[in-house]
């Protein structure tokens, strides 16, 4: 992690928010719930997004290690545990407030009564936070530092239809403000570069972004995984992907119309999966040319930022 250090001082980290919150840093321990996806269930849709990762997608709930299991391989792993106040329980596959509120306390509390946890983080949809769940989680994070993340990807609803969510952008913004109003940290996922959405409305999207009840936001690249809708699409229409210097250059102007004090998780996925069929980057280059987009245009994050 130490070579995003350097990013810190052109927006608003994460891993700043998390220090500031615990005094050192705190590791995400990624968890299996063994939940499913109601856009792939049938309950919702049955293809699911169109960029969802097919391959690692069971369509019954997969049967994950026990809780404790998965947390202890990687607690029992860090190179350096001292650095770390303790951990959060990144509950991260498919739709993680996807089943009956009783079957989730156990869930939620077989990783919060670990030695060391923190908190917890949920990756969940808009339409797959009901009042019960948010009680729940509302009386977790009394103890603990309870985050919902949820799977915004655009603004727009044509795009939203586009990537077959199966929600609108109306749902995300009724579901931040009932996670908001139980007390709870929101974090937003969004995806740069969905087909149809131009670089000027990605940048205007910044200003309603900015203007959500969310605490946290999550910026990917669009991504196209082999075996998906996208990738049936990619080959069919040949659509322009990001390339890492039009993406560097993009993502810095779009940090300047984001309000300054939205935490960014990051600025782009990391993911290394041999399943990416693009765009294919060399992250270290990546981070670097972004950082060097930030120093050549001399700013930070909330500098283009109207109320
Ligand atoms: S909501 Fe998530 S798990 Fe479900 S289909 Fe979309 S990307 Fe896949």
């Amino acid at each position: 992690m130490e070579e995003y250090r350097p990013l810190e001082k052109y927006y608003r980290t994460y891993t700043y928010m998390l220090k500031k919150r615990f005094g050192q840093n705190v590791i995400r321990v990624s968890l299996d719930g063994g939940f499913s996806c109601p856009n792939r269930d049938g309950t919702k849709g049955i293809g699911g997004c169109i960029f969802c990762d097919n391959s690692s997608f069971s369509p019954v709930s997969s049967i994950p290690n026990p809780i404790k299991t998965q947390i202890h391989y990687v607690m029992e792993h860090l190179k350096h545990p001292e650095k770390y106040a303790g951990f959060i329980a990144y509950f991260q596959p498919f739709t993680n407030t996807y089943a009956p509120v009783d079957k989730l306390r156990k869930i939620y509390y077989e990783a919060i009564e670990e030695e060391g946890c923190l908190g917890l983080a949920l990756g969940t949809r808009p339409d797959c936070v009901p009042e019960d769940v948010l009680t729940l989680l509302e009386e977790i994070n009394e103890k603990y530092f309870v985050t919902v993340e949820l799977g915004l990807q655009s603004v727009y609803n044509e795009s939203l239809k586009f990537i077959n969510r199966g929600h609108t952008f109306e749902d995300f913004v009724d579901a931040a403000n009932r996670a908001k109003k139980h007390g709870l940290t929101v974090a937003a996922h969004i995806i740069l570069g969905i087909p149809g959405e131009t670089k000027e409305m990605m940048l205007r999207s910044c200003e309603v972004i900015s203007n959500l009840p969310i605490d946290i936001l999550k910026i990917h690249q669009l991504q196209i995984v082999k075996d998906t809708k996208l990738e049936q699409i990619y080959n069919e229409t040949h659509f322009k992907v990001w390339d890492i210097e039009e993406y560097s250059d993009f993502i810095t102007d779009f940090v300047e119309y984001l309000r300054d004090g939205l935490y960014i998780q990051r600025l782009f996925s990391r993911s290394v999966s041999g399943n990416i069929v693009a765009p294919r980057w060399n992250v270290k280059l990546l981070t670097d040319t972004i950082m060097q987009k930030f120093q050549e245009k001399d700013t930070r994050q909330g500098k283009k930022f109207k109320m």
